[in-house]
């Protein structure tokens, strides 16, 4: 860890506002498309097929990546397990193993030398540019460990596979409604296509936004911050400083009012006895416990 002041709290305005607009933007004009398009390419069947789709695939990704594999938050039947992991590689973000062993390296050296997107190294790295450059962890003994698990190994070699089943299953949904070549491919752009565009921008923002823009309840030794809005379009990830808190727990949203989709559905799926062994915050390890264990397991390797 690093004794020099983390530098946000000196970051030009513009700095921030641009970070803001890069995100915003894109997200404003993709509402703006729907509603100028609205009745001549889109209407409820593509809407539905939009929100339900990213409703479907990034609950997996938050609860089935990021809280299971990633964090062991849970344990899960196999069949939970495989089926989030499944759903959660239509987001096409990568494949199941990398995607955890990438979110590792970020928890061990969070905003430090080592983390593959600290928005310390300017916001258009954190948000995307680190997919570019610092391809990753593969190969690595974190990613190996993680394929050791046969279902992990099974869907993360299937991962192209996957992502292209998330595009068909819009476009045949639409083709039943509306029996068209075009219906069909319309239910693969909105879908398929443009879920995935706003689920990549959604997933990245925890990693920029929420390194930028947020309250800091509990004093991590990173930037983490709880941003509602965030958490709103990305089933609680968004209170991402509770989770830097806490990374093992299964809960993200700490207070009842801090919305969080993701403890809901693990909350449903624990009494319908299909996890178990259900990590929640406080009554585990101290903060930060587990990214210091992370990060010896990282510095050992
Ligand atoms: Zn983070
Ligand atoms: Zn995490």
């Amino acid at each position: 860890m690093s004794d020099d002041p983390l530098p946000f709290h000196d970051d030009p305005w513009w700095h921030k506002a641009l970070t803001l607009a890069f995100v915003v933007i894109p997200l404003a004009l993709t509402v703006y498309a729907i509603v100028y398009l609205w009745g001549n390419g889109i209407g409820w069947l593509e809407l539905g097929l939009l929100v339900g789709g990213w409703s479907l695939i990034g609950l997996s990704i938050s609860v089935g990546y990021h809280r299971l594999l990633t964090h062991g938050a849970f344990e899960a039947h196999p069949a939970v397990k495989a089926t989030l992991l499944a759903f959660g590689s239509m987001a096409v973000q990568g494949g199941a193993a990398d995607w955890a062993a990438t979110h590792k390296r970020h928890h061990a050296h969070a905003d430090e030398e080592g983390d593959p997107h600290s928005p310390l190294e300017g916001f258009w790295h954190a948000h995307l540019g680190w997919l570019f450059r610092d391809r990753f962890v593969r190969s690595g003994p974190i990613y190996e460990e993680l394929r050791g698990d046969p279902i992990v190994r099974w869907i993360d070699d299937r991962f192209a596979l996957m992502a292209t089943i998330g595009l068909l299953i819009p476009g045949l949904i639409a083709f039943a409604v509306k029996g068209t070549l075009m219906g069909a491919w319309l239910g693969v752009v909105w879908g398929g296509f443009v879920r995935v565009f706003v689920g990549h921008h959604i997933t990245w923002s925890v990693n920029s936004l929420s390194h930028m823009f947020g309250r800091r309840p509990h004093d991590t030794e990173d930037e983490a911050r709880n941003n509602p809005i965030v958490a709103l379009l990305g089933f609680g990830e968004g209170w991402h400083n509770n989770h830097h808190a806490y990374p093992t727990s299964a809960e993200i949203g700490h207070a009842w009012w801090q919305l969080d989709p993701g403890r809901a559905l693990i909350r449903i799926l624990e009494k319908m006895g299909l996890v178990w062994n259900v990590h929640r915050p406080h009554e585990d390890e101290e903060p930060e416990a587990t990214a210091a264990a992370d990060a010896a397991e990282t510095a050992a390797s």
